[in-house]
């Protein structure tokens, strides 16, 4: 039997948690899933309110999943919460919560990869900068939906090429489950709520929401109708300040992620951008014409 910690079920073990939503499947129960890797903020809450709103019960995932770091340290560094993610988590009344070991999610280990066309979605931006990344958050997000059965499953579009390849595994694999991608929550000052923000020296933070300014930015230079590459480059230009390193910054098509270059040719288009803050790494987009 699953943990009874006040009114939140807490499962550690997979068939455990199969049983008790096929159980609640049965009885005709619609299932909201939101997979996360802890260290829970205001952000995650949004796709569990989301999901509460539009399900009978949902379930969060804490899970942080070795596979998708491609640098280990990173893996050592990331923050972990979890009696906070818990609490937090009661609080919101999110019902079900799903802590699994690696063990668990990787029983015969994690040497595998995932047989899905992803139309070279993650060949570009994180795929092309974090080599292995979105194979590994392939693997752990079929695993999360075989495992869950959910009929929802809530994503942020802070992690644009992450929902999108997500969208494509979903279909390419005929899965039977609807993505709903929520959208991006943002301190006061427009920084992005991210996990990472915890590890920004305070004058790292306090000039970080640049980011923001310069998404903001993007989109009125393409309403002024300047050229993709043009703001591009000048973007770039205006986040390269003191301590701060912008890896890319692109101007892509909200549905296959090319590089937009005629912006007539396209409906949905989309800046999305990677930033060394320090020795931090932020990334952060914003949907310039069109919508998801
Ligand atoms: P993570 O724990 O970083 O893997 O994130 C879990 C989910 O929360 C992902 O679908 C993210 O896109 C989403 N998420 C993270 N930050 C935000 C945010 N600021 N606004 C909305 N969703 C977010």
């Amino acid at each position: 039997m699953p943990n009874n910690e006040d009114e939140i079920l807490i499962f550690e073990d997979s068939e455990k948690l199969s049983e008790f939503i096929y159980r609640e499947k049965n009885k005709g129960k619609k299932i909201g899933f939101t997979p996360t890797m802890g260290a829970l903020h205001d952000g995650h809450f949004s796709l569990i309110r989301r999901s509460l709103a539009e399900n009978d019960v949902s379930i969060c995932s804490i899970f942080v999943n070795p596979t998708q770091f491609n640098v280990p340290s990173d893996l050592v560094k990331y923050p972990r919460t979890i009696e906070k993610d818990i609490k937090g988590l009661r609080d919101e009344g999110c019902p079900v919560v799903f802590i699994p070991s690696s063990e668990d999610i990787y029983p015969n280990g994690s040497d595998y990869k995932v047989e899905v066309d992803l139309k070279g979605l993650d060949e570009m931006m994180e795929g092309k900068k974090r080599p292995g990344h979105f194979e590994g958050v392939v693997q752990v997000v079929k695993r999360l939906l075989e495992i869950t059965s959910c009929d929802h499953l809530y994503m942020g579009q802070k992690d644009y090429q992450q929902f999108t390849i997500i969208k494509e595994m979903i279909k390419d694999l005929e899965m039977p489950v609807k993505l709903v991608v929520c959208p991006i929550l943002r301190d006061e000052d427009g920084l992005a709520k991210s996990s990472r923000n915890t590890r920004l020296t305070e004058s790292h933070r306090r000039k970080a929401p640049i980011i923001f300014r310069v998404l903001t930015q993007a989109k009125d230079w393409l309403s002024e109708g300047r050229a993709p590459v043009e703001i591009s480059m000048k973007a770039t230009e205006y986040l390269n300040i003191q301590d701060f390193k912008p890896e890319y910054f692109d101007l892509i098509d909200g549905h296959t992620l090319e590089k937009v270059r005629n912006t007539d040719h396209h409906a949905l288009i989309v800046a999305c951008t990677a930033v060394w803050a320090g020795t931090v790494r932020l990334i952060d987009n914003m949907i310039l014409k069109g919508e998801l």
